[in-house]
């Protein structure tokens, strides 16, 4: 199970039954330490403690277990592994086609701002619903496949962690919202499109170009390869490496 790196305790909580502790992860919500050995979790909890008051980044050792998520382990180590802050942005140019990918990179964390723009007629609720739809696809789909490793040898490593925000400002990216089916880009995506779907796009605003064949690109390649880029399925190791690559690190298999 994946251990994410930079992450923050922005709350705790417990009552008086036994061995029930939790903590707010930023961006993940609550989660139960873990409640097999009572040291165990009076341990996690202190070390929790201590990262909220000083506001420090830890890292965070995840395992989904009778239905929950718990935290099996927390190490605070964030100097070492937190890692800079990149804003990275660049134009992008494959066949007939041109964009600028955007993001950011604080260590394993690789965030995208996305501001939506629904066309006139398509609800709030509707847009809840799509908000939450493709943030878990593209969340799902990118993180937690590949990681960085912390040293040469890879003894330890930050399993890269994709986000979606949705903003109104500052964003990276703008997509137009239309009423599906219809065809998708980068920058217009439509009511009907799956999390797959927007894990497709997702990529392409980290950079990445298409990867299936198209009359319009026949020298296009690689292509058929079965990834997301092709397909909307797989995130591969080397559509990962170069956000370890920016960090100076190898990459290993989550
Ligand atoms: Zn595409």
């Amino acid at each position: 199970m994946p251990v994410s790196c930079g992450r923050y305790v922005d709350a705790l909580w417990c009552n008086e039954e036994r061995s029930n502790a939790w903590v707010w992860l930023r961006h993940s919500g609550w989660r139960k330490l873990d409640d097999r050995n009572d040291d165990a979790t009076i341990n996690l909890l202190a070390i929790a403690a201590e990262a909220k008051s000083k506001g420090r980044s830890v890292s965070v050792h995840e395992e989904f277990r009778s239905g929950t998520w718990r935290i099996t382990e927390i190490a605070d180590f964030h100097t070492g592994t937190l890692g800079p802050t990149f804003n990275v942005s660049f134009a992008m140019s494959e066949c007939i086609y041109g964009w600028t990918a955007a993001f950011d990179q604080r260590g394993t964390t690789i965030t995208v701002r996305i501001r939506l723009v629904p066309d006139a007629g398509i609800t709030a609720a509707t847009m809840a619903t799509l908000r939450t739809r493709w943030q878990t696809g593209i969340e799902s789909k990118w993180s937690n496949r590949f990681g960085c490793c912390i040293s040469p040898d890879c003894v330890g490593g930050c399993a890269l962690n994709f986000r979606v925000e949705w903003v109104n400002t500052n964003e990276h990216h703008t997509v137009r919202v239309r009423q599906g089916p219809a065809g998708t880009n980068m920058t217009t995506w439509d009511t009907s499109d799956s999390g797959d779907v927007a894990s497709h796009e997702f990529g392409h605003m980290l950079g990445y170009p298409d990867e299936y064949t198209s009359n319009l690109c026949p020298s296009r390649s690689p292509v058929n390869t079965g990834t997301v880029m092709d397909d909307n399925t797989e995130v591969v190791r080397r559509l990962c490496t170069p956000f370890c690559d920016r960090l100076g690190q190898p990459t290993y298999t989550v």
